[in-house]
C-alpha cells in the first residue's frame, strides 16, 4: 500500500510504502530528516509524535 504523508516538520510529501493494511512505527523525512512516530489507520494519518533520531534508530533495528 503507497500512502502519501506530508512531513509535519517541513510539508514534503513523501510517498510511504507499508504492507499491513494499517502502520504504526517510525517515519522520517528524506528531505529535513525529521523522524517522527506514525499510526495509520484505515489510510489515514492519526497519530504523529515527534522521535529523537536516537529512538529512531533503535526502532528501526527491531523494524528491519
Ligand atoms: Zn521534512
Amino acid at each position: 500500500m503507497l500512502f502519501k504523508i506530508n512531513c509535519p516538520s517541513c510539508g514534503t510529501e513523501t510517498s510511504f510504502s507499508f504492507r499491513e493494511l494499517d502502520y504504526k512505527g517510525p517515519f522520517r523525512c528524506w528531505k529535513c530528516r525529521a523522524t517522527f512516530t506514525i499510526r495509520i489507520e484505515n489510510k489515514k494519518l492519526t497519530s504523529c509524535e515527534p522521535l529523537s533520531a536516537e529512538d529512531f534508530a533503535k526502532v528501526n533495528k527491531l523494524n528491519y
